[in-house]
């Protein structure tokens, strides 16, 4: 039967992961291993894992310590510039805040001539009432539609910006 320990095992595979097989161990160790079937099983597959770990050590890229500084350079770069641009969102926000509460003034000063420009159209009336009517608020219409068409395209320039 086929021997699965050997007192020379250890020994074989110290000498293989540091590097000392098979130039520099004894020889006579080395005649043991040539015999021995445990240790040169011991032998050749150490000295496979050994050069698989060497082989991944070679393919490893480490990055020179000038790239590491540049990458930390613009890590704080970028940091500080997400800092800065904080308070601008803020201001957009408020902004933005500011332009809904005026569109909504706008429409509670509108709601009275729009309640009743509906309240026409149900009760059809005629065309010439209509344009009366349009004429009357001319000034009031154009007004609120520059401040509907306005106010979003500014605070969508804004957010463009940012
Ligand atoms: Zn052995």
């Amino acid at each position: 039967m086929k021997p699965v320990e050997c007192e020379f095992e250890s020994e074989v595979l110290a000498a293989v992961l540091q590097s000392r097989w098979p130039e520099r161990v004894d020889s006579s160790l080395r005649a043991h291993v040539a015999a021995c079937a445990v240790c040169s099983d011991v032998a050749a597959i150490a000295g496979a894992v050994d050069d698989a770990r060497e082989q991944m050590r070679d393919d490893a890229v480490i990055p020179d310590s000038g790239r590491v500084w540049w990458l930390a350079q613009m890590r704080a770069r970028r940091e500080a510039a997400r800092t800065a641009g904080r308070p601008i969102t803020a201001v957009q926000v408020i902004a933005l805040a500011c332009a809904v509460g005026l569109l909504g003034a706008c429409f509670g000063a509108t709601s009275k001539w729009f309640q009743s420009a509906l309240g026409s159209i149900a009760s059809s009336v005629s065309a010439f009432e209509m344009t009366a009517l349009l004429a009357e608020h001319g000034a009031l219409v154009l007004a609120t539609a520059a401040v509907l068409l306005l106010v979003p395209a500014a605070v969508y320039l804004a957010m463009l910006r940012d």
